[in-house]
């Protein structure tokens, strides 16, 4: 135990609070800039297992705040969830590591999500978030919601039962602000979120909710500001996610935008109508016989063309580089995938 010894000289850990922490499950959805950092600190803080669920790759433009890729990586393109996977089980061997390349749809988070003791928001939309929110109440999981962007950054722990979800706030305090922006990122804002995330994610997991903080906290460390927003008589009964006649609309509607512009990026994301299971070789043989440049890895293809990059996932799913138009994304697909 000598490589916990100094969490257990803190207290409120302790011998008690390692072993449970020793048996605890937590799902990350996202592994960008906020999951590299929670995954990197719950690995090293010993939890029993990891699940991390991630629908990207690495690029060089992620190497300035993702603190678990490499160069390499980059290089190489490797799936985020796969990337952190190979780092996580370096740093900490006795955490069992499971990792997702996938959209992080309703139908992919909710078995995960009954298998877990609690989920970690990284994700870098709102769409996203709302779909954690119903899912942590229906099955009674808490959840930290996290965001960054710029020198901000908010933190906000959801006890299901106990405190407001993300549904009841959403008209009374900012939480919507922090998405899908282009303004750049500095690494201590993603720092800050993350240690406020992982400080209640570990109130949570030893069980000491008493200590969970009540409410949003923000922060702006470009201006020297901290404000924290008291949310405990925000709880509505008529919520529709947490209240007394729960419907979890945003799991019910065919919400799920099948094509959707990424945030912040010129990039449109676009998924096969069915689910599909792509064989890489035959498709690449296909695709460099018709004029198109391919390379890759055993997860997915970078296929180039057209004057458009385009990365395609091994359960059809694409990324479209370098446009924002949906329509001109969606017949690039079609026109490759034939
Ligand atoms: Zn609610």
């Amino acid at each position: 135990m000598e490589r916990y010894s100094r969490q257990l000289l803190f207290p409120q850990v302790g011998q008690t609070g390692q072993e449970k922490l020793g048996k605890k499950h937590v799902l990350i959805i996202g592994a960008g800039a906020l999951g590299s950092a929670l995954s990197e600190m719950l690995v090293r803080a010993g939890i029993q297992s990891l699940t991390i669920v991630d629908r990207d790759y690495v690029e060089y433009s992620n190497l300035q705040r993702q603190q678990l890729y490499t160069e390499q990586d980059a290089e190489e393109r490797l799936p985020k969830a796969e990337a952190a996977r190979r780092r996580l089980e370096r740093v900490n061997q006795s955490v069992r590591i499971e990792s997702i390349v996938t959209d992080a749809t309703p139908e992919v988070m909710e078995p995960l999500v009954k298998e877990a003791d609690l989920i970690l928001d990284a994700t870098d939309n709102f769409e996203t978030r709302m779909i954690i929110n119903d899912l942590s109440q229906k099955h009674r999981t808490p959840w930290v919601y996290g965001a960054c962007v710029g020198s901000t950054g908010m933190c906000l722990a959801i006890l299901p039962g106990k405190t407001p979800c993300l549904n009841c706030l959403l008209k009374a305090v900012p939480v919507q602000g922090l998405t899908c922006d282009t303004g750049g990122i500095i690494s201590p804002a993603v720092q800050m979120a993350a240690a406020h995330q992982m400080a209640e994610a570990l109130k949570i997991l030893v069980e000491d909710y008493g200590a969970v903080r009540e409410g949003l906290v923000f922060f702006d460390l470009w201006k020297n500001d901290y404000q924290q927003f008291k949310t405990r008589k925000m709880k509505k009964d008529s919520c529709l996610s947490c209240g007394s006649n729960p419907e979890y609309p945003f799991l019910k509607r065919d919400n799920v935008t099948k094509t959707a512009v990424l945030c912040g990026r010129d990039t449109v994301q676009v998924r096969p109508p069915q689910r599909m299971k792509l064989n890489f070789s035959i498709l690449a043989r296909q695709l460099i016989q018709g004029g198109y440049q391919v390379d890759g890895n055993a997860f997915l293809l970078n296929i180039q063309g057209e004057g458009k990059r385009m990365v395609l996932f091994e359960d059809g799913r694409a990324l479209i580089h370098e446009t924002k138009d949906i329509q001109e994304a969606k017949s690039l697909y079609q026109r490759i995938l034939g």
